[in-house]
């Protein structure tokens, strides 16, 4: 057909096709060239993934003038940026590109991480929302992700399309971001209509922890997705990890892999002062409302005997303590 949508994924195809032949063919790529190369990313992955460059002069406007693409579609593609008068400009500028693909492996935007580091300019840019692109929707690497999910690999959720495309070079293939938004319940739907298995992975930084937290409560909220949480260790994020230690020690990681509720309990207890008895009183307090929400009477059983053994405190009363909260949940 010719609608709209699909000549704005033309319109992507050919942009993607380009920037690449730009990054792999031509000396004004070969600093972005480097740079993957220095990150640790194969020709073949390179190829896999379409990576791109968008270089520090126009690029896109003279190749669809030259190609007399319709002026109303370029506006709509989302890759020019506009002035007062009605003048389009590359919207991507010195980037290295991402396309990022729908679920059917179309291409419907970009996102253009900066070769240099600029305090005025945001490190990764993403095309605006488009007829074809609704950041909320679109998971990076999800339709190829699919096809080893099906076989029963857990999905695995990142933080950054870096880590999506390391952990796939070492192997790992079920991987999947969002756009560097949290995530969203549509989002959450969508993962949840091909895996009953999430494992989480962000960064271990705090927002990458509150992130976790988020999507903890989203995947409760939306689905019957079980999930569980991987924190990688020595602050690195999931790409380093897998950089520095290989596959198979971040399997060894999501093999051990926490329940929410240990995620949850570690997240707090780094909010208290343990040397505090205040501060353990309150902790063990909330602690409790968290075991609470669980369904399962052996786990908030196996819970509480961890919580009153860590603390020296009678599993008795922490037991007397936890029935009002089970009810005021029901
Ligand atoms: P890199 O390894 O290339 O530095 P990263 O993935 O580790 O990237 P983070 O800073 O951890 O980068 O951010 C995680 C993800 O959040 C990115 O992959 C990107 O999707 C998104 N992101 C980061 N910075 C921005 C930004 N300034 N604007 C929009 N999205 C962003
Ligand atoms: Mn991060
Ligand atoms: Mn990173
Ligand atoms: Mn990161």
């Amino acid at each position: 057909t010719n609608s709209l949508a699909s000549q704005l994924i033309q319109v992507h195809e050919q942009a993607v096709t380009l920037y690449h032949h730009v990054l792999m063919n031509t000396k004004l790529g070969q600093p972005a060239l480097e740079y993957l190369k220095k990150r640790g990313l194969t020709d073949e992955t390179i190829e896999k993934y379409q990576l791109g460059f968008a270089p520090g002069q126009r690029l896109l406007k003279p190749f669809f003038e030259e190609k007399k693409t319709d002026f109303k579609l370029l506006r709509k593609s989302g890759l020019f940026s506009e002035n007062d008068s009605g003048d389009i400009y590359d919207r991507f500028v010195d980037r290295v590109m991402f396309p990022i693909r729908n679920e059917n492996g179309k291409t419907v935007a970009f996102s253009g991480r900066l070769l240099v580091k600029d305090p005025e300019s945001p490190k990764y840019l993403n095309s605006p929302e488009t007829e074809i692109f609704n950041k909320r929707k679109v998971l990076f690497n999800l339709d190829s992700a699919r096809l080893s999910i099906r076989k029963n690999d857990p999905a695995i959720l990142l933080e950054g399309f870096m880590d999506v495309i390391s952990a796939d070079q070492a192997g790992i293939h079920s991987g999947i971001a969002s756009m560097g938004t949290s995530l969203t319940d549509q989002q959450v739907y969508d993962i949840s209509r091909i895996t009953s298995q999430v494992v989480i992975s962000y960064d271990g930084d705090t927002p990458g922890q509150k992130a976790i937290k988020r999507a903890i409560d989203s995947f409760a909220n939306n689905s019957k997705v079980a999930v569980k949480i991987v924190t990688v260790p020595d602050g690195l994020d999931p790409d380093e990890f897998v950089r520095q230690r290989g596959a198979d020690q971040f399997m060894e990681l999501v093999k051990h892999a926490s329940s929410p509720i240990d995620f949850e309990l570690q997240f707090m207890k780094k909010q208290y002062n343990l040397e505090s008895e205040v501060d353990v009183s309150n902790y063990i307090s909330e602690a409790l409302s968290v075991i609470a929400k669980e369904p399962s009477p052996i786990t908030r059983d196996l819970y509480v005997n961890k919580v009153a053994t860590e603390f020296g405190v009678g599993k008795e009363l922490l037991t007397s303590r936890l029935v009002p909260l089970i009810q005021s949940n029901q």
